[in-house]
């Protein structure tokens, strides 16, 4: 299991299969000339660049990659992906590695992200598509950080580009049923 602390520990070799298995990417073939981090919107605000992660998978720092906040910030927008010579889908890896990370209660790299990420599920989940403004009332509410960005959402309000109101989708319950099949 892995474990705090930087060690590289005795099922690593199963993480790398488990990041290869779930992503289906074979991150051995990139070489490392950094097009995807010259192309990524997020590349100054992740601890460690996208090649870089890859170049910790490739050396076996499996948990380093693991701690890293790249993981959180990651947007899966595949800009990187469009440019790779090797047609890497980086923003798969990343999802494999989030999902590993939280299976082995890896500190979050970005906690307040996390948060993020769940709402945006749960209004899927309620709805069948993302109801914005609560997705941001509720992260909000669980950040306690209510009155950053106030100016910027009453302008978006008074543009409308946020819903008062959320609409869901016609067939909830299949979308329901995804939910819960994932959870059984
Ligand atoms: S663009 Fe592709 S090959 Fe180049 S460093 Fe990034 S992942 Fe590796
Ligand atoms: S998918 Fe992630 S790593 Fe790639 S460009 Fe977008 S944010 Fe950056």
């Amino acid at each position: 299991m892995v474990q705090n602390g930087n060690k590289i520990l005795e099922s690593d070799r199963d993480i790398a299969s488990q990041v290869i298995n779930r992503s289906n990417v074979n991150f051995n073939s990139c070489y490392h000339c950094r097009c995807c981090a010259g192309g990524c919107p997020f590349v100054k605000a992740m601890d460690y660049a996208p090649h870089a992660i890859i170049r910790l998978l490739q050396l076996g720092f499996y948990e380093k990659a693991l701690k890293s906040s790249t993981i959180w910030i990651c947007v899966g927008c595949n800009t990187c992906s469009s440019v790779c010579p090797m047609s890497i889908d980086m923003s798969a890896i990343m999802d494999a590695l989030r999902q590993i990370a939280l299976e082995h209660n890896i500190k979050v790299g970005q906690p307040s992200i996390l948060g993020f990420h769940t709402e945006v599920l749960n209004s899927i989940e309620r709805y069948g598509r993302t109801h914005k403004l609560e997705i941001m009332m509720r992260y909000k509410v669980r950040t306690m950080d209510l009155f950053s960005d106030m100016d910027l959402g009453i302008k978006m309000l008074t543009k409308r580009k946020l819903d008062l109101m959320p609409s869901k989708v016609k067939d909830i319950q299949a979308i329901k049923n995804i939910f819960k099949s994932d959870q059984d």
